[in-house]
């Protein structure tokens, strides 16, 4: 099994998907995982839920079901100058954040402008700990460039399987990124982006191309559980 922990799942809190935390928590322990963040969309998405939402994650038990619960969110990226919707209140209750480009949000910029927001991103905000689904096309930048920073700044790389698998393009891409991210010792994550909970820690495509590269399992940050948690802890306390 490659990961212990799937870094990137929605609830019905995201109104386009349909699994319970419970139902997830269920499904992460038949699929073998040791635990899960739940991260759903922040507001500037049409699908997401309340802010109240994320204030209030302090009510789920640390583990359901024997699996932890992590609890987080995907923030989106507002605006090309790599602000998020989250605030320093959210972001300081959380344990995992995700901080991505959506086009319902964004879709204006160019190639410089993605470049200049991820910088700005990675150097403004301490507490995101993943940039999600960059390889995706619409949002093209340098990727070198970027990456570096994101080692620089602790901002880990998202290996998604939703995107592989679903967005045209982002498989392409998705061996551009691993490729400069074992060139440079940048550490990743791999994760489903379920929205349904039957999919939770399934990533057989990203797997075949992770080890079509052989890519280096300690950069994969979620394939140990407790690496994974020192990383979270040494970061947040
Ligand atoms: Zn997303
Ligand atoms: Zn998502």
């Amino acid at each position: 099994m490659l990961i212990e922990v799937d870094t990137h799942c929605h609830s019905v809190a995201s109104t386009h998907a349909y699994s319970t935390v419970k139902e997830l928590a269920q499904s992460a322990k038949e699929n073998g995982l040791k635990g899960f963040a739940l991260t759903d969309h922040a507001p500037y998405s049409p699908d997401s839920p309340h802010i109240w939402h994320f204030h209030n994650l302090k009510c789920l038990p640390e583990e359901i079901h024997g699996v932890r619960v992590l609890p987080g969110a995907e923030a989106n990226i507002i605006d090309l100058e790599g602000n998020i919707d989250l605030g320093n209140y959210e972001l300081r209750n959380l344990k995992w954040v995700i901080a991505s480009f959506h086009t319902p949000v964004v879709s204006n910029g160019t190639y410089d402008d993605y470049t200049r927001a991820y910088i700005n991103l990675a150097k403004k905000y301490e507490l995101v700990d993943v940039i999600g689904h960059c390889e995706t096309i619409n949002f093209p930048f340098d990727y070198e460039l970027v990456l570096k920073h994101f080692k620089e700044y602790e901002k880990l790389v998202e290996i998604n399987e939703s995107s592989i698998r679903n967005r045209k393009g982002s498989r392409d891409n998705c061996y551009t990124i691993l490729k400069i991210c074992k060139k440079y010792d940048i550490p990743i994550v791999v994760n489903t982006d379920c929205h349904y909970c039957d999919s939770i820690g399934k990533v057989p495509v990203s797997e075949e191309m992770i080890n079509s590269l052989e890519f280096p399992r300690e950069l994969i940050l979620n394939s140990d559980y407790d690496r994974l948690m020192e990383y979270i802890n040494r970061k947040r306390g």
